[in-house]
């Protein structure tokens, strides 16, 4: 079984290529969703971020309170460390189980869609890579509308990243998407026949 990498910027149209492949019957592993999964209530993950961050990281439900955790990790390298010492290994974990369950269940090809494919030295091991790219105003523009946020945040969310150039020069192909849906749908089919002839002799 191939898994190949899917990433690109913030709101630079991810989702919606990923859900067109999973459409298309390719499955697709989502790396933010195991990141939930690994340090959901009752997870040695949590109690692991508990032991490092203490317990007002916790809401009062007993689950992870984000904000407080990114307000003590925001800008802090130290602390972004040891949370990421935390979540990695086990997003690693468990997204091998989940290929393993996929590859049992007989697929050959899949999809794991990492935001941070790039910035985490993943490529390599995810191809091909796949990037969704959206210029800097469709990312703005995008994000402004989705997200409800001020110019000023959606700025600074979109500069955290690596820039759009570094992913695009680690990409096997790159999906445009400063264009309509149906082109990004369209291209989206294009790449994943592509992806799907990848290493076959021509
Ligand atoms: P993030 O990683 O920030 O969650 P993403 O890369 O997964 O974002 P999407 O959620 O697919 O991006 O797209 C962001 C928003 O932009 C969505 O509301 C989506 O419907 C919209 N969008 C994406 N591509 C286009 C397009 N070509 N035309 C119009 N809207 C689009």
């Amino acid at each position: 079984m191939r898994v190949f990498g899917l990433t690109g910027g913030i709101a630079s149209g991810k989702t919606t290529v990923a859900r067109r492949i999973e459409e298309r019957g390719v499955p697709v592993v989502y790396a933010d969703q195991l990141a939930r999964d690994a340090v959901a209530k009752g997870s040695d993950g949590l109690a692991a971020i508990v032991a490092t961050f203490g317990d007002d990281v916790l809401l009062p439900n007993g689950e992870l309170d984000r904000r407080a955790l990114g307000a003590r990790t925001f800008g802090d390298k130290a602390m972004l460390a040891k949370l990421n010492a935390i979540v990695h290994p086990r997003v690693g974990a468990l997204a091998l189980e989940a290929f393993s369950a996929l590859a049992t269940k007989g697929h050959a090809l899949v999809c794991y869609e990492v935001p941070l494919l790039v910035e985490n030295g993943l490529a390599d091991m995810f191809r091909p890579v796949v990037v969704v790219a959206a210029s800097h105003a469709r990312q703005l523009e995008r994000t402004l509308r989705r997200d409800n946020l001020s110019e000023e945040e959606a700025r600074a969310r979109i500069a955290s990243q690596r820039p759009l150039e570094e992913k695009v020069a680690v990409a096997d192909f790159v999906i445009e998407n400063d264009g309509t849906l149906e082109q990004l749908l369209e291209r989206t089919d294009e790449v994943l026949a592509a992806v799907r002839g990848w290493g076959r002799a021509p």
